[in-house]
């Protein structure tokens, strides 16, 4: 039996590409990964060298399926993009080598490629030795769009998409929902809200904000309980690198006071900036949006 209900931890907080730094970091130094999941219905979003790790802890339990079920162990997986740091861990995600794991890709297609061909284009062998249809895993891939969204029937492991026009779907308790961001190049980037029951944490990375916030981005984040928001840089930073889409700290704060989020995440670190450095931006943050709190390997959101 499980211990939890419901569960989001994060395995990658880092931006642009993983670091190991002589010194160690308590932050992380890997790339993009949230898991999100009930005792039934496992979603992981983005697939960045935290997934690394994710996949080993998975193991035992997708061992342990086999031992008492002949069906598949379900995994969904969502993109908010597919840049190299959200990307790069999946050829070494241990549940694809294993024959009786199901895994749902969803994510977008961009700038006219379907996301199908460009996963199976990281797989291709220039880029790495074994094939996606040579990995044994089963594998469904869908694309995904703003009209869409993502839920589970009751003990039911595989996701349903919905059409967001065909209304609320009231009956599942777990569904997650998407907005496109534009403002990250060059094709944007996905947000996904997700909604447990009444709890809902926000996944807004690879953000470049507006002054004064983004009013789409703030309400698809009105009160959610949890808001984990790119805050790359600081003001200083940004102002070199403005334009490459990510947004600095004073930014974060603003979308999550406006937003009215119970907890602000600040995500996608710098991969430049040291540990001393982050939990300065982490004490300047909280001077200006008090719940603000830095995303790290550690956090993790039980119930
Ligand atoms: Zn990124
Ligand atoms: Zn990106």
């Amino acid at each position: 039996m499980s211990t939890f209900q419901f569960k989001a931890k994060l395995y990658g907080v880092r931006g642009s590409y993983p670091i190991a730094p002589a010194e160690g970091t308590k932050v992380g130094g890997n790339t993009a990964c949230l898991l999100v999941r009930t005792s039934d219905n496992i979603v992981i979003i983005d697939a960045g060298s935290g997934i690394i790790k994710l996949g080993k802890e998975l193991v035992p339990e997708i061992l342990k399926h086999k031992e008492n079920k002949d069906t598949p162990f379900h995994i969904t997986m969502l993109f908010t993009h597919t840049h190299s740091d959200h990307l790069l861990g999946l050829p070494f995600f241990a549940p694809l080598y294993f024959p009786n794991v199901h895994i749902h890709f969803i994510g977008p297609a961009t700038l006219g490629v379907d996301f199908e061909q460009i996963l199976r284009t990281t797989l291709e062998p220039q880029y790495f030795p074994v094939s996606m249809d040579e990995l044994q895993s089963g594998k469904t891939f869908r694309n995904i769009n703003e009209n869409m969204f993502v839920y589970f029937n009751p003990d039911d492991p595989e996701p349903q998409i919905g059409k967001v026009s065909d209304n609320e779907v009231t009956f599942s308790t777990f569904s997650i929902y998407t907005m496109k961001y534009y403002f990250h190049p060059k094709d944007g980037t996905y947000l996904y809200r997700v909604e447990w029951k009444n709890k809902k944490l926000v996944f807004a990375t690879d953000v470049e904000e507006y002054v004064g916030g983004d009013q789409r981005l703030i309400n698809f984040s009105r009160e959610a309980d949890v808001l984990i928001h790119d805050a790359q840089y600081t003001p200083e930073q940004y102002a070199k690198f403005s334009g490459y889409g990510h947004s600095s700290y004073p930014m974060a704060c603003d979308a999550a006071k406006q937003a009215h989020v119970k907890k602000l995440l600040l995500y996608h670190h710098d991969p430049n900036n040291n540990d001393d450095m982050l939990r300065d931006i982490e004490k300047e943050a909280q001077k200006l949006f008090h719940a603000s709190e830095l995303a790290t390997e550690q956090w993790e959101w039980v119930l």
